[in-house]
């Protein structure tokens, strides 16, 4: 089997050059690659701004945005208590929830770290998806360790 001089000296002067050039790799988690701002990520409800009327919930392709009574969370433009619901992994980030939104309570971040260790952890009601990621992790530590 021959060997190609001209091929072995193209990938040196390839190895080469990566040796000089910025690494394209980043350090995660300390670091993150830049985020494209069309870029969507994890859903958020403004819990203030939700009338309770549905429309997410019916433009959703895949089921994943269902409506729920929450007991004792209704308020004055909410007066059935009755909010979005999300499973983070279930939905395809579509951004159709958005799109209908009357009163722009439900829109996607750039956040797209969401791990848990349980699965039905993915399933978000309304006052999860008013949090943060951080804020859930937070809680999350704290019952961990109250529970030790
Ligand atoms: S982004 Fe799309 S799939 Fe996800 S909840 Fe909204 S409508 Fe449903
Ligand atoms: S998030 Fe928007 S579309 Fe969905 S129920 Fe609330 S107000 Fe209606």
């Amino acid at each position: 089997m021959s060997v190609s001089l001209v091929g072995i000296l193209k990938s040196f002067k390839q190895t080469i050059k990566r040796l000089f050039s910025k690494p394209v790799t980043v350090h995660y988690p300390e670091e993150t690659a830049p985020i494209s701002e069309r870029f969507r990520g994890r859903i958020v409800l403004d819990m203030e701004a939700c009338i309770g009327c549905t429309l997410c919930s019916q433009a959703c392709p895949n089921g994943t945005d269902c409506m729920q009574v929450i007991p004792g969370r209704e308020q004055a433009n909410n007066k059935r208590g009755l909010w979005p619901r999300v499973n983070v992994v279930q939905c395809m980030y579509c951004g159709l929830c958005e799109e209908v939104c009357p009163t722009d309570a439900i829109f996607l971040t750039p956040e797209f770290r969401t791990s848990r260790t349980d699965r039905g952890e993915f399933d978000y009601d309304a006052i999860q998806l008013s949090k943060t990621e951080a804020e859930l992790t937070m809680e999350g530590q704290k019952e961990l360790e109250g529970g030790l």
